[in-house]
């Protein structure tokens, strides 16, 4: 893990490091040239924003990456924004967007990890690995990260999509939920398709994996097929489910997310015949 550089300031290292500066879980970016990027420090720095205490998070390019947050209700600078991850998503660049994605977990942590869980005294961060540790107890605390599976499971030409109850109308995605203590990803996918769509599943196989940090999560896809039972929803968290063809779809998520990669490869298979 990199070392956090403890309490660096905007206007305290080189001037062609990227700075990520975060509002709100919003990333600024400079709109001066066309199209957005994350600024450098050189920019920023003489900018005055109330930044303080960040954390060094990675390198592009061979260039150094830094996250600051500034207080909610500051204003972006002229020519610039604060632009959400999800509308950042296919406009900033790859390696420019992932590493918004970990500027924006990095300092959702910061922000919610103030306190020991054990002893409730006060954490200070640590210089030379991620982590914060207890004022009183001595107890350390690592950025905290939620893993979750997401699962496209099939049967025959179709897929199942479900809606939750909390979904914009028509929305229909694959199912997704937390791992809890003790399970195996694998475990989690079984017990999450059992319980909220009643049916068993086989041949559960990776997919890839996506940060998520709303506030911590990390995105586990998988695909798997259809083994046993029908369809019988709980009705609470899930309004619907569905057996979907690649002719009927519903509308499903948009391109950000590792849902849709799951849905699209789905549809690809299909359309190459190897889904049959
Ligand atoms: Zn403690």
């Amino acid at each position: 893990m990199l070392p956090t550089d403890q309490g660096t300031q905007i206007t305290g290292h080189a001037g062609n490091n990227y700075v990520y500066i975060v509002r709100d879980q919003k990333v600024l970016v400079d709109l001066k040239g066309g199209g957005p990027v994350v600024p450098r420090a050189d920019e920023v720095a003489p900018l005055g924003l109330d930044a303080s205490d960040g954390y060094r998070i990675g390198t592009r390019d061979g260039t150094a990456c830094y996250a600051f947050s500034v207080p909610a209700g500051t204003e972006a600078p002229e020519g610039m924004s604060f632009t959400g991850l999800r509308r950042s998503f296919g406009v900033l660049k790859p390696d420019d967007y992932a590493m918004a994605v970990r500027a924006v977990g990095t300092l959702n942590w910061d922000r919610t990890c103030r306190f020991c869980s054990a002893c409730g005294a006060k954490l200070t961060r640590l210089a030379d690995i991620f982590a914060k540790q207890c004022d009183g107890c001595g107890f350390t605390m690592f950025p905290k990260i939620s893993p979750a599976v997401i699962v496209a499971v099939e049967r025959g030409s179709t897929l199942l999509l479900a809606r939750a109850s909390r979904f914009a109308e028509n929305l229909y995605s694959v199912l997704a939920g937390f791992a809890e203590p003790g399970e195996s990803l694998e475990d989690t996918v079984r017990r999450e398709i059992g319980e909220e769509v009643g049916i068993e599943v086989k041949n559960i196989r990776y997919f890839g994996s996506q940060p998520w940090p709303y506030p911590d999560s990390l995105m586990i896809g998988f695909t798997a097929e259809w083994a046993s039972g029908e369809i019988a929803i709980d009705g609470d968290e899930i309004s619907d489910a569905r057996w979907f063809t690649v002719e009927d779809m519903p509308l499903i998520p948009d391109k950000v997310s590792i849902a849709r990669a799951l849905i699209d490869e789905f549809i690809r298979k299909q359309a190459m015949g190897d889904g049959l």
